[in-house]
């Protein structure tokens, strides 16, 4: 796969008498080393790694305080399968997803079902299943074919919806997103479902571009058509970040569990939940909306307890601290702590914005995420692609990327912002794309073409 076979040398400076100087690269080692030698080589090539604070592409959490390293230190080996053995890390997981149903407007968060998963891709895998399971027992019962599911999604979901529809089998309807229509807002969708339709995804917050999808528009299109065809379809929102900041950030902003549509919405921990990596939640409107033969039992405590999971073992420890912000920072907290990573995503998309070059793909930031394209000019000689390329010479990672099927003749770049992003910090990112953007302009000759490397949401 490498053209770099040779075995891993071992910097002189670090060799102890007796020891290997060599290790290889891709077999366990005959003999093993001392734990400092083993621990210098990883450290030392983990190092190439890029510095997660300039890394303004990935919506992940990279930074939590000294209390919580020590908690997760003290929680390293806790196993989130294992309910019996860690009563108390399961019955914190139940306070915690408890507490997102009532963020998200469950009508009774005592009657609401819910869990942590390892992200939003495996909490999406459930909102998915349970959508289809449910249609399953309808369409049974009513003696019906199950024999050809389909889902209602936009053409810029995330690529989890793509692995969901290819390993559950149902077949992907896209909406694509165009010019007028830049996100699934509900037109037309009479044009997409039937009565092999699951359910529709709704996305709080387009991994493209950070626009919310308008949820209550798409649950208003789907009572007209209940209306006028008996089909009653419901919603899935996949809100892997906005179900983090619309509660904080726009309180009134209908698109949760206020909608009677909305079965269930799943949400990343360790996106603006501020989480390490490793967390995800989802969480149904009642037991009803997750038929209960997808829910499997594990001893508890001498009983059992119901459990959903993909996998078996998992790491716990996420979610204790999940539960440590959830005290420590209370509503209060997250709502400034989400403020100022939006003051700083609009002073940043104000300056972009400003600039001749560019043009905002939205006017407004949702989450603190945005989006922009160049502005046409016939003359210039560069792309977003160069501009990417220049940025990381500073340190930055700013991904360009083309849009999604019916625009992807249109590449954009993004920025994601994410608390540790000061606006100190800000303003020197203004800085160097400012200088970035000069000498580009100052080329009379464009830079070779196809050396970029691909970006993946
Ligand atoms: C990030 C993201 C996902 C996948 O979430 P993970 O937690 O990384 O598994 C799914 N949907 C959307 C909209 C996302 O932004």
């Amino acid at each position: 796969m490498t053209d770099t076979p040779r075995d891993l040398e071992l910097n002189p400076l670090f060799a102890r008498a007796g020891e290997a100087t060599s290790f290889p690269r891709n077999r366990i080692p005959e003999e093993g080393s001392l734990p400092e030698t083993a621990y210098q080589l990883i450290h030392d090539e983990a190092m190439l790694d890029g510095n997660a604070r300039m890394n303004l592409a990935t919506f992940v959490g990279t930074w939590m305080d000294d209390h919580a390293d020590r908690l997760y230190r003290e929680a390293f080996d806790k196993n989130m399968i294992d309910k019996d053995e860690y009563p108390a890390t399961a019955e914190i997981e139940t306070r915690c997803w408890r507490m997102i149903a009532d963020l998200w407007n469950a009508p009774d968060p005592a009657s609401a079902i819910g869990t942590s998963t390892i992200g939003s891709s495996e909490a999406c895998m459930f909102g998915g299943l349970a959508l289809k399971r449910r249609w399953q027992h309808r369409r049974r019962a009513a003696g019906e074919s199950t024999e050809h599911p389909n889902i209602v999604l936009s053409s810029a979901v995330q690529v989890c919806w793509e692995k969901f529809c290819n390993y559950f089998d149902v077949e992907p309807r896209y909406v694509p997103v165009t010019e007028e229509h830049r996100v699934l807002d509900g037109h037309d969708l009479d044009r997409y479902v039937d009565e092999n339709t699951i359910g529709v995804v709704a996305i709080l917050g387009v991994t493209y571009t950070g626009m919310y999808e308008p949820v209550k528009d798409i649950a208003d299109a789907l009572d007209r058509i209940e209306d006028a065809t008996g089909l009653d379809i419901r919603i899935h929102v996949d809100a892997a970040s906005g179900g983090m900041i619309a509660p904080f950030l726009q309180p009134d902003l209908e698109w949760d569990f206020r909608l009677p549509r909305v079965a269930s919405i799943n949400v990343s921990g360790h996106k603006y939940g501020l989480v390490y990596p490793g967390l995800g939640w989802i969480v149904w409107r009642t037991a009803e909306d997750l038929p209960e033969d997808l829910v499997f039992r594990v001893s508890y405590l001498g009983g059992d307890m119901p459990t959903l999971a993909l996998n078996f073992s998992r790491p716990g420890a996420q979610v204790l601290l999940q539960y440590y912000l959830f005290l420590q920072l209370g509503m209060d907290g997250y709502r400034r702590v989400q403020g100022s990573t939006m003051d700083v995503a609009r002073y940043l998309a104000g300056e972009i914005g400003a600039m001749p070059e560019f043009e905002l793909w939205n006017a407004e930031c949702d989450i603190p995420v945005f989006a922009w394209r160049l502005a046409p000019d016939p003359t210039r000689r560069w792309t977003l692609h160069d501009l990417s390329d220049r940025l990381r010479m500073h340190g930055w990672l700013v991904p360009a990327y083309p849009m999604p099927d019916n625009l992807a003749d249109i590449t954009v770049q993004r920025i994601v912002v994410r608390n540790g992003m000061s606006h100190d910090l800000a303003t020197y990112l203004v800085r160097d794309l400012r200088a970035c953007v000069g000498y580009l302009n100052k080329m009379d000759a464009p830079l070779p073409d196809g050396l970029h490397s691909g970006f993946h949401h």
